[in-house]
């Protein structure tokens, strides 16, 4: 039997609850080094941690295997600067993101990810990974190097973003981490850290557990901890019978690991920015539509007249060649390339695209819908490199898009591939499937904030480092949460190896057991988890959106609290899964809470943080141009200032070069 459907037909039932329940029962596990989190840049930290002859336990709310928004697979490498055929330095590359982002970014985490993005994806290799054109399909075509035989994307000339046939990225990263002998306990949803004395604020001891099949209890004592969950991507939008729902983000992308910090007394930057939630359940499988974005980046894009889209530079020039759709123009250093977690680029780095105005030029009759991708206008090699080597190892596309798509009779030698078809503004960005305007405005997502974190990629509390794209002040995407991941791995391990014993405090340990298993106990009749995440989304779209003042804001966090005081405290699990989601809910009032309570210490508004106080309206005025790091003492919040460029300031040496040199451990 294949499905749940065929299932019910025979058995005309509903499945009895497959593992066993043990309620309560509880599994103590002791580890130098808790990872939490097994995503990429889990299992890297796992890795290198393990690596350095340390016991290492990596806690994960799916499978390991295949979890998390890297689980499907990966095309494209950012950041691997010091490749031999790279034109940019670790030192290039940090200032553009900075400079670009005017200094709202983790200039100090972006120059650890470029400093070893390259030696991160070696290692992959060697895992198993294959990172060059080893079979020289692309051999003399302009993106490849013909003695490394690596090929390239965006930007032709620099050569430092890599092409990858990462479609088992994950299953080699897994297989690598069990070989190494970490335990791997998947299915677990973490309910708190353990601090010493169980304070917030002290040194981070371990964590407590809950199995989503057996709703046992697991408490986990360790040296050092990594956090590494990923985003919260269900906060502002919750929407999973939506057709390809959240189908960029990963259902159990609850903000987990940034609740348990905030509430262990961890220091946050930027959770006040956010960003239109265009890749959030309204739009398009990912990939799946015509675009000329990031993997299809340089496609030719038609009308249904076979009239070509012109495509500018990053100065709105012309672009005549399709050549030059991946080089820098006159005036620019090098193009940066998209999907690395920043929102603004400044032109020197900016890549070519479609025509700025072409919504525009739609409405006038100019272009007539629909769009097509016209892979055929492609030179050969580019056209099976996109649909082909691309979209056959980018993650979610293998099998949804370019098997299926190959079988029913697709062929780009030949065939044009139609773009969604949607209101005007939606062609204003050349990703067509998953542009802003097919969400509802209202929707939203956290943007780019984070753990504040150190040059060891450790948060303010002892114990606790941070690896990962998602909740990481300066993360990006995927080679940068292998990067990451590996780099806070290497630092939990060599303070695990000095640092004292952990002791775990037993009345916090009860504390979070009793509260654990709360939802178990509840009538039936009330409301379940996602009745409840409904709420906390609709709360923090209305209350905490893209235009927001003191007033809206005290509403929100009087709203959020009430929802956690009657309906979530009276909300019923039926089984371990639910009992899962239910904490989850916690968890996503916590990011809320820390989101709202974040936005209500920025008094003024600010562009990079796409942040509108409407009882401040004047945009980025100079006094706030800095970082506001929050925390939790005592239960009360604290925040306090800190310059954009603090990682270059004492105690830190005053130059990247240095303080990599004093901090990377090798
Ligand atoms: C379709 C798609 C295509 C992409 N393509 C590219 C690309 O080509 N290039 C690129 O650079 N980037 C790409 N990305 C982005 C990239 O995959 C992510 O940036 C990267 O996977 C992030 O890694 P991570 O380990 O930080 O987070 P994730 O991969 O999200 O992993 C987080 C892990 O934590 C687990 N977790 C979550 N909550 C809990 C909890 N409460 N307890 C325990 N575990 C928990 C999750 O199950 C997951 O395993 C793509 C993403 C998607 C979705």
């Amino acid at each position: 039997m294949s499905t749940w459907h065929e299932y019910i037909q025979k058995e005309a039932t509903l499945p009895e609850w497959p593992y066993p329940i043990r309620y309560g029962e509880v599994n103590e596990v002791a580890a130098d080094v808790l990872v939490i989190g097994g995503g990429v840049a889990g299992l890297q930290a796992a890795i290198s941690a393990a690596r350095k002859g340390v016991k290492v336990a990596v806690v994960e709310r799916g499978h390991a295997k295949r979890s998390g928004a890297g689980g499907a697979g990966v095309d494209h490498w950012h950041g691997a600067v010091t490749n031999p055929c790279s034109r940019v330095t670790p030192l290039m590359y940090t200032n553009a993101c900075y400079d670009s982002m005017q200094g709202y970014t983790g200039g100090h985490v972006r120059y650890i990810i470029t400093s070893e993005s390259w030696d991160t994806l070696q290692e992959c290799e060697k895992m198993g990974v294959q990172i060059r054109d080893v079979n020289d399909e692309f051999k003399g075509a302009d993106f490849r190097d013909e003695e490394t035989k690596l090929t390239f994307a965006y930007d032709y000339r620099s050569r430092h973003v890599i092409r990858v046939w990462g479609y088992n990225i994950k299953v080699k990263v897994y297989e690598e981490a069990k070989r190494l002998g970490v335990n791997i306990y998947n299915r677990m949803m973490p309910t708190h850290l353990l601090t010493a004395d169980g304070k917030q604020g002290k040194r981070v001891v371990g964590a407590t557990a809950v199995d989503t099949r057996t709703g046992e209890f697991y408490v986990f004592s360790s040296k050092a901890t990594v956090i590494c969950t990923g985003g919260a991507g269900r906060l502002y939008d919750f929407s999973p019978e939506v057709t390809a729902s959240s189908s960029m983000g990963n259902m159990n992308a609850a903000g987990v690991g940034e609740a348990i910090g905030w509430n262990a007394g961890a220091e946050f930057v930027c959770m006040e920015g956010s960003g239109p939630g265009r890749l959030s359940g309204y739009a398009y499988a990912p990939y799946s539509m015509a675009n000329a974005h990031n993997t299809y980046h340089g496609t030719p894009v038609v009308d249904a007249e076979g009239k070509e889209v012109p495509w500018v530079d990053a100065f709105n020039r012309p672009v005549k060649s399709q050549q030059g759709r991946f080089l820098p123009s006159e005036g620019q250093d090098f193009i940066l390339g998209e999907g690395i977690g920043i929102s603004r680029y400044l032109e020197q780095f900016r890549n070519n695209t479609l025509i700025p105005d072409l919504p525009e030029r739609i409405i006038k009759g100019e272009f007539k819908l629909p769009l097509y991708a016209d892979m055929t206008r492609l030179p050969e090699v580019e056209r099976r490199n996109i649909f082909g080597m691309m979209v056959g190892n980018e993650g979610k596309t293998r099998i949804p898009i370019y098997d299926t798509m190959t079988r029913a009779g697709f062929d780009p030698d030949k065939d044009l591939f139609q773009a969604p078809v949607v209101t005007p503004e939606g062609y204003a960005h050349a990703n067509f499937w998953s542009t802003g305007v097919n969400t509802p405005p209202a929707i939203r997502m956290l943007g780019g904030g984070g753990f504040l974190i150190d040059w060891d990629l450790r948060t303010n509390l002892e114990g606790l480092y941070v690896g990962a794209g998602g909740n990481l002040f300066g993360g990006g995407c995927h080679g940068e949460s292998h990067t990451t991941g590996r780099y806070a791995g290497r630092h939990a391990a060599d303070y695990a190896k000095t640092a004292p014993e952990p002791v775990v405090d037993s009345r916090q340990v009860e504390a979070e057991k009793s509260h654990a298993y709360v939802a178990l106990k509840q009538d039936k009749g009330g409301n379940g988890w996602k009745e409840i995440n409904a709420a906390i989304a609709r709360i923090m779209r209305d209350y905490c959106g893209r235009y927001k003042n003191e007033q809206t804001l005290n509403l929100g966090l009087r709203l959020l609290n009430e929802l956690k005081t009657t309906e979530l405290a009276s909300a019923y699990a039926s089984n371990p899964h639910e009992l899962g989601r239910l904490l989850e809910c916690h968890a996503l009032i916590s990011v809320g809470e820390l989101a709202m309570k974040s936005s209500l210490a920025r008094k003024a508004s600010n562009s990079i943080l796409d942040f509108h106080r409407l009882d401040y309206p004047e945009m980025d005025p100079p006094g706030w141009n800095k970082l506001l790091p929050i925390k939790q003492v005592d239960g009360k919040v604290e925040v306090r200032e800190l310059p954009l460029d603090f990682h270059l300031k004492p105690p830190y040496a005053s130059t990247y070069e240095e303080n990599y040199r004093l901090h990377c451990g090798l």
